[in-house]
């Protein structure tokens, strides 16, 4: 598994500190730059404006242009920017207003704000970074939001941000803010569960939740924003889909894509595994259905987080591999199969013991 913390020396800060690594061949170019300036067998020392610190157990070559963050009195850096990868996520808030019965981050009830800190790091970023940005709710703190949208923007045009809200904060006053945002740079992802508001509130855990959504996507929708809008196949909501293809199709025609996903094994999703997981190995039918309804009116549907041998042939290319690297393991039987390289394969805490009861090699 890809480590997002590293070891460390602890540093002599009172505030966190936010420095990009730089290999000797690559000159700094702003004081967050850290160059590298010694290799020991299991350590990288780094000079950061004439302090050094050392970084252990991890090639430079492997960490050559990441963005760390470190906290005072703290031997582990959070490695918010990993340069080589496409799968970069900042955790803005682990408060949220909803308790989803599938959630794979359960809510906590304290904030530390760290915008400042994940602003610098994604203005650190490597040229055309797509970044994703989760919680909790990060629209629980939109003015913060907003302002990190915005200041990214005018420093780095070129970065681009995936963040995932319930979209139930967003009120008429943000449209300008919405409106000048680069729609081809932000993409909302947004949970829709049901067609039904009573089902959807009951899989969110918050009465309303399906009237206030329909409102935050409403604005995103005259705002121009991009959407994703992302349901997650359950038990719950297994007969629901056709019906719920036939409202996205009519009501939220405008979405950039309508990702249908698979359940991730963690959290409270691991808690209610057994009443939530629908095995789609086997019977593959509703989201079938789903799926023509929506292509046939037009709409880009997508499967995010299925297992490729889960998935019946003539439903494989709307499959992409999802998975964040560093989140992803694939199984024995999956050493021998052709299609390994455009399969996402499983979440590193999925069971085969309780998990699809037909898959094997392609
Ligand atoms: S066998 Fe493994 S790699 Fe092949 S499609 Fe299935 S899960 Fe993916």
């Amino acid at each position: 598994m890809i480590s997002l913390r590293l070891k460390v020396d602890p540093l002599p800060i009172d505030e966190p500190l936010v420095v990009r690594l730089q290999g000797p061949g690559s000159p700094a170019r702003s004081d967050h730059d850290a160059v590298l300036a010694e290799i020991a067998p299991d350590r990288r020392e780094y000079d950061l404006n004439g302090f050094s610190f050392g970084v252990y157990g991890i090639s430079s070559e492997v960490i050559d242009g990441d963005v760390l963050m470190m906290l005072p009195g703290e031997t582990t850096a959070h490695r918010l920017i990993r340069a080589g990868s496409a799968h970069n996520t900042l955790l803005v808030t682990e408060q949220c207003d909803q308790l989803c019965v599938m959630c794979s981050q359960p809510p906590k009830k304290y904030h530390t704000d760290l915008f400042e800190q994940f602003t610098l790091a994604a203005s650190l970023a490597p040229q055309g970074a797509m970044i994703g940005v989760s919680g909790g709710e990060p629209l629980l703190h939109k003015e913060r939001l907003f302002s990190m949208l915005e200041d990214v923007n005018a420093q780095r045009p070129d970065i681009g941000f995936h963040i995932l809200t319930n979209a139930q904060h967003f009120s008429r006053a943000d449209l300008e803010r919405l409106q000048r945002l680069d729609y081809e740079r932000v993409l909302w992802g947004v949970p829709l569960y049901s067609s039904m508001p009573e089902t959807h509130d009951q899989l969110v855990g918050k009465p309303g939740a399906f009237a206030s959504l329909e409102q935050g996507l409403s604005i995103l929708m005259r705002a121009g924003a991009s959407l994703e809008l992302r349901t997650v196949v359950m038990q719950q909501n297994w007969q629901d889909l056709p019906a719920l293809a036939d409202y996205v199709s009519t009501r939220l025609s405008f979405l950039t894509v309508w990702a249908i996903m698979q359940l991730e094994r963690i959290g409270y999703a691991r808690m209610n595994w057994k009443e939530t997981f629908r095995d789609t190995s086997g019977d593959f039918e509703q989201i079938a259905r789903a799926v023509d309804i929506a292509t046939a009116r037009g709409l880009k549907a997508a499967l995010y987080n299925f297992p490729l041998c889960s998935v019946p042939p003539a439903y494989q290319d709307f499959a992409p591999s999802t998975i964040s690297d560093w989140k992803r393991k694939y199984l024995d039987f999956c050493l021998n199969c052709r299609a390994k390289e455009t399969c996402g394969g499983f979440f590193q805490w999925y069971s085969q013991a309780e998990g699809f009861a037909f898959l094997g090699p392609l």
